[in-house]
């Protein structure tokens, strides 16, 4: 065992605190990692106050992980000490179900092991602890490489916001003509422009905060609608092929849906706390729609993204913050003013 600095909530009040985390000295198919970036996702907010259901505290958040390899076990195959590498949201799974054989890691159907918060497979008694901590212990198959010559803490966010808007993009086949839109110009909503550009698609930028429009043209939107422009909204009428969602907040989707063209589809990304007006069935059928939903992405598709990212010269936007900015961040994220995620400089731990 090794301990760790790290900031743990006590609660779902509390904010984020100075703290120390122990862990497992690497078994044979581990990599230890010194951590020095970690991404600030909508996920630990929602998660550290609770708003998912009750926390398991103390708790280090961070699924957004940049660090590099400072030891492995005698039977790792795919790492070595003084590699660049990369952990998001899953540290294990059952590795035996359909979705785990088929590198869906993410739906496995014992339930994927979250990078904090979850109860570790190995011992039933340890609460997995996040990144925003100086190291971390993970089983090398949950481990990517970080290409080479990317910046490490504008990759971090790519950990979860970028797999995150890249496994719906590709699962639905976006072509290069595609139309798509992009609900919620935040970490998601940013990477979803970027990713789904990259892919060779137009973009539609759907946003609540008007001041961000020129910015979303300059991230390679084409258009951007101020979704509380009812004018702006009718312009965008049946335009659309698919839109991913990524708003943290409850919101009504129907005034979206009218957006789509025949055979759209919408697909659901952000998860708010709070149950969500009800979809009008009637605009699903009579343009044969789709409303479904996509969780992070599996570990190969995670490795395939980043690839992707640095063949097209992609990644995140971010806000350097240091350990004691933490809760200031999280406010700051909740009131939609990032630009557009917040990395955690781990040397400021
Ligand atoms: P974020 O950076 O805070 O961005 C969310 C954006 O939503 C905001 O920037 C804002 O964009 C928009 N928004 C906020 N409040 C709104 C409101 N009341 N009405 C309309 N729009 C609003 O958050 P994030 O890290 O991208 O995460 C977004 C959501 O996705 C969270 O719920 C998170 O938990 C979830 N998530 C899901 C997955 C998954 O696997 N499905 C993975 C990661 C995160 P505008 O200012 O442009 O309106
Ligand atoms: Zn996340
Ligand atoms: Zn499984």
């Amino acid at each position: 065992m090794t301990q760790v600095k790290a900031y743990s909530a006590a609660s779902a009040t509390s904010g984020l605190r100075p703290d120390t985390v122990e862990r497992r000295a690497p078994g044979p198919h581990d990599v230890a990692i010194d951590i020095a970036f970690c991404g600030l996702c909508h996920s630990d907010v929602h998660t550290i106050r609770s708003e998912w259901g009750p926390a398991k505290y103390p708790l280090v958040p961070g699924h957004e992980i940049v660090g590099v390899v400072s030891r492995v076990g005698d039977s790792v195959e795919g790492f070595t000490v003084g590699q660049r590498v990369g952990v998001g949201c899953m540290v294990d799974s059952c590795r035996e179900c359909d979705s785990c054989l088929e590198g869906f890691e993410q739906y496995c159907e014992a339930g994927n092991v979250g990078t904090y918060g979850a109860v570790d497979r190995r011992n039933g008694d340890v609460i997995t602890q996040g990144g925003y901590s100086q190291g971390i212990v993970v089983d090398e198959n949950y481990v990517v490489h970080i290409p080479e010559g990317m910046d490490p803490a504008a990759a971090a966010p790519l950990l979860c916001a970028g797999v995150t808007t890249y496994s719906p993009l590709r699962y639905l086949d976006v072509q290069e003509g595609d139309a798509i839109g992009v609900i919620g110009l935040g970490g998601l909503g940013h990477m979803g422009v970027k990713i789904a550009k990259a892919l060779g698609a137009t973009v539609t930028v759907f946003t609540t905060s008007p001041a961000k429009a020129p910015e979303a043209l300059a991230l390679g939107a084409d258009t951007v609608v101020v979704s509380s422009d009812p004018a702006a909204m009718a312009s965008a009428k049946g335009s659309l092929n698919a839109i991913l969602d990524t708003v943290a907040a409850v919101h009504d989707l129907n005034p979206y849906l009218r957006t789509l063209a025949r055979d759209g589809a919408l697909i659901q990304l952000g998860l708010p706390s709070e149950k969500m007006p009800p979809v009008d069935p009637g605009q699903l059928i009579r343009r044969r729609l789709a409303y479904g939903g996509s969780l992070i992405g599996g570990i190969a598709e995670t490795q395939e993204m980043l690839d992707f990212c640095a063949e097209h010269g992609i990644a995140s936007d971010i806000e350097m913050v240091t350990a004691a900015e933490l809760d200031q961040a999280y406010d700051r994220m909740v009131a939609g003013d990032v630009k557009y995620r917040f990395v955690l400089d781990v040397a400021t731990l």
